[in-house]
């Protein structure tokens, strides 16, 4: 319920970062359309999508978007796409500790050329394939804190913790720690 607060309507424009295969495309699908495509085509360039999450406090946001491709080729287009961005996805597959290590490339570039008050989340998505996990949770969670990101394991596949994902984004946009 309203508890005194008047609601807002907030508007955010979200990048998605992270190497290619991780899967970011799944992810904005899962949390758009409430579907896995496990066929779905890898992104070329990038795509663009919006999706508007209520809050308890009727708070509502309306999430811009734009879901790169991880490819080195394009890797100078990124820039266009975290430029005026208020919130960053970072993604890398719990099962490759390659996709890890380039996370922490793209959390570096954001740190260099991002806004400064971005919201960052670190997400190791694929998080249904635990038993082929190399990236242990704790050195993500250690990570991010250190880097003053948020950090979570996903699952665009079994839709595990997606919309807790881009909530916990809309409470920090909302509600800005100080
Ligand atoms: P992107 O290149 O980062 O956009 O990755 P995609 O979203 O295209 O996904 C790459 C591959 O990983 C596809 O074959 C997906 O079906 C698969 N995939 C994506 N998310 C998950 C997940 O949560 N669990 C599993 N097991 N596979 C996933
Ligand atoms: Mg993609």
């Amino acid at each position: 319920e309203n508890s005194g607060t008047d609601p807002k309507n907030l508007r955010v424009k979200l990048v998605l970062l992270g190497d290619s295969g991780v899967g970011k495309s799944c992810i904005v699908l899962r949390f758009v359309r409430g579907q896995f495509d496990p066929t779905s085509k890898v992104t070329v360039g990038a795509s663009f999508l919006s999706q508007t999450l209520a809050l308890e406090d009727s708070t509502t946001v309306k999430f811009e978007i734009w879901d790169t491709a991880g490819q080195e080729r394009y890797a100078a287009l990124a820039p266009l796409y975290y430029r005026g961005a208020g919130a960053a996805i970072v993604v890398y597959d719990i099962t490759s500790s390659e996709s890890f290590n380039k996370a922490q490339y793209w959390v570096k570039e954001l740190q260099k050329h991002g806004s400064p008050d971005m919201i960052m989340a670190l997400v190791g998505n694929k998080a249904d394939l635990h038993d082929n996990r190399s990236v242990s949770s704790q050195d993500a969670q250690e990570y991010a804190e250190r880097n003053t990101m948020f950090s979570i394991e996903t699952s665009a596949k079994t839709a595990d913790n997606i919309n807790q994902l881009f909530e916990e984004i809309a409470k920090r946009l909302s509600r800005p720690t100080p």
